[in-house]
This record gives C-alpha cells, structure tokens and sequence, in this order.
C-alpha cells in the first residue's frame, strides 16, 4: 500500500507512473500557488494599472496584460514540459528529437496565445456589455467553440502536430487491413441501420514521437473518422486492430463525442456561474475596480482550474463507463473478447501502462478502466458466453 519503505525497485510501469504523477501534482501546485498569489499579494492589480497607464481602450489594456501574464506564465511552466519529455526519455518512450520538441512548443504555445486571446477578449467584452448576464453568454460561446473544436479538432487541431494518413483500399500496404475494418463496419451496418456513417480510417503518425501506441474516434459529422496509430498498426494482428476498430465504433454507436460536449457544458455552465459569483464576492476585497477589471482574471482561471480539480473523479467515472461499453460493444460484435484483450495488453506493455494501480487511484485518476479492470471484463463477457451454451 504505502511506498514509505520501498527499499525494492518498484517495476518500470510503476515509477514510470510515480514520476508523472509527482509532475503534474508539483506543476498543478505550482499553477494554483500563482494564481492565489498574483491575486492576494496584489501584483496582478499592478499589472491591470500599469496596461492601463500605457493603452487606453480596454482591449488593448486586456491584450497587453495578458501578454504579460501568458509569457511569465510560459516560461514557469516551460521547466515542467522539459522535465516531462525527461521522464519519457527516462522510461525509453520518447523518440521525438530535441529541434520537434521545441516546434511543438512552440506551436503550442501559438495556439494557445491565439485561443486564449480571443477567449478572454470575448469574455471581458461580455463583462462590459453584459454584467448581469455575462457568464451564460460566455457559456453559450464556450460551448459552441467545443463543438466546432470537436468538429476541426481532426483536421485542423490534429494535423498541426502530427501526420496524418487516409487508409485506402487501393493503398497496398493497407488494402487487407482496410478490407477487413470495412467489413466489420458493414456488419455492424446491417444489424443496425441507424449506424451513422464513418468518414474514413486514419493512420495516425505517433511513432516519429513516441513508443507509444493509441487508437480514437475523433471529429463530428464530415470529419467523424476512427484514427490508428502507427505504433498500435505495427505492433498488433490484423484480428486485435479489428477488435480495437470495433471499441471506437462502440464510441460512434453510443455518441460518446455528444455525450461527452453535453458532459462537459453541463459542468462548465456551473463554472461560469460559480466564476461570476466569485468575481462578484471576492472582487472589491482583492481590490479589483469592478467586475469588468482585467485584474481579476486569475480568479476566473483560480475557479476553473478549482473546479476541474474537484470535478476529475466524476469526469472520469463517465468516461470509464463508456469505456466499459465500448469494450462490450467489441466483445459483442466480434463474438469474443480474446483479441481486444490480447490488444489491450500490448497497449499496455507499449504505453508502460500500471496494469492494476490502487483502487482509489484507478477511482480518482483514471480516463479509462486499468488494464487488469479491462481484461478481466473480457474474461467475465467469455465466461458467460460459455455458460450460455452450455446451458442451452
Ligand atoms: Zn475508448
């Protein structure tokens, strides 16, 4: 239980989960520490006086405190990203090269700038125009941007950082592959009509970065497509990519991506509204002049940040649930659970997965059952199966 006295060396997939896990807690205490003490020790009200004191209209004045803020916050949070890609390297998954590192960084950190300056810009426009109503405008925008997000994530959000290819029939190297998944999707089809249509198998370009292997559906409408990873390809038979193809259309059938925007926008309403409620309380003693004062924007990012904390355990018991139905959904379509199994444990060894962590850390950390969970599922759906038959 307790790794107080671990004088034995812990196994590679359980240092390689200790250390990510001691990452994000120290860098997430680090982001809160910063936020609380921007707002309490009075610099970030210096800072929304001194972008006051230079520009004038209250957009400018917002930009260019948030310029401030992103890149002092960028360069904190810069060490963290370095010591992550030391861990991968550590734990020998890592095979993106230093230059790709930094181009990812820095495309990240492009996106992110462009994002977040619209974002807060829309927000503080709402706060002037709308101090009453604010956050359920803020809340309609931010819900319509994961929509279209979900919409362009696959080919606009995706492609930016890794490549990705259409996997054809007329591809030699995919023909049987393809073959074999567009079958099991008419199969599907014809048992249930409403089934909506795919568009399209990827290969996705993970191995030039990563030992790492990963399948998904991703996009909406148009861009609803079922990415593979090479790694995931490379390393698995044609019968376990099938099963692993029939878990994500598990995902299509369920309308997991819907579920999951309707998830996240019921929470995220509560955020808004617990955000201008904040604002409202907690505003005139951080010395902020009104709502509207860009000077309190850590707390808008203090109450999300909070939020998403408490929120974890529940966000990801819903998506463990429908993880637990797509796996059924593969056991079923394919009469048995043995290659989803048999993929899911190489996942694993490829990932360095911790095959059965601690039940509360399964509870509280997990987006996906562990493996031991997964497969022993499977072993249950068998076991039925057989019972069925040999009842009767
Ligand atoms: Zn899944």
């Amino acid at each position: 239980m307790s790794d107080t006295h671990s004088s034995e060396t812990p196994s590679q997939p359980k240092a390689y989960a200790r250390a990510r896990l001691r990452l994000s807690l120290l860098s997430g205490a680090m982001d809160l520490a910063i936020l609380v003490l921007l707002l309490t020790s009075g610099a970030s009200v210096a800072l929304a006086r001194w972008s006051r004191a230079i520009w004038r209209p209250w957009p400018l004045q917002t930009l260019l405190y948030l310029l401030v803020l992103g890149a002092a916050m960028t360069l904190l949070g810069l060490p963290w990203d370095w010591l992550k890609r030391r861990v991968e390297i550590r734990f020998g998954l890592n095979r993106q090269g230093l230059g790709s590192w930094w181009g990812d960084q820095a495309k990240g950190l492009a996106l992110s700038a462009v994002l977040m300056g619209a974002a807060v810009e829309l927000v503080y426009w709402l706060l002037h125009a709308s101090p009453g109503h604010w956050w359920l405008w803020a809340w309609a925008a931010f819900a319509l941007f994961m929509v279209v997000m979900a919409q362009l994530g696959p080919v606009v959000l995706l492609p930016i950082f890794f490549k990705m290819r259409p996997m054809t029939e007329e591809n030699e190297r995919d023909a049987a592959v393809v073959r074999r998944l567009l079958a099991a999707y008419a199969r599907q089809k014809e048992s249930n009509p409403k089934l909506p249509r795919l568009h399209g198998i990827f290969e996705w370009k993970l191995g030039e970065k990563s030992a790492k292997a990963n399948a998904a559906l991703t996009g909406l409408g148009q861009t609803r497509r079922v990415i593979i990873s090479d790694t995931l390809l490379e390393a698995s038979t044609p019968e376990e990519i099938e099963a692993v193809f029939l878990h994500e259309l598990g995902h299509h059938v369920h309308a997991d991506i819907w579920q999951g925007l309707a998830f996240q926008s019921g929470l995220s309403l509560f955020g808004f509204w617990l955000a201008a409620t904040a604002l409202t309380a907690l505003g005139p003693r951080l010395g902020l002049s009104g709502i509207a004062d860009i000077a309190g924007l850590p707390l808008l990012a203090l109450v999300f940040s909070l939020l998403g904390l408490v929120l974890l355990p529940a966000a990801n018991g819903f998506t463990r649930r429908m993880e637990r139905r797509a796996d059924d959904y593969s056991f079923a379509a394919l009469g048995t659970a043995e290659p989803l199994i048999a993929g899911l444990e190489k996942l694993a060894e490829k990932n360095l997965a911790e095959r059965e962590p601690a039940r509360w850390k399964e509870f509280l950390l997990y987006s996906h059952p562990s493996i031991a969970t997964r497969v022993r599922r499977g072993r249950e759906w068998e076991r039925r199966q057989s019972g069925a038959v040999s009842v009767g």
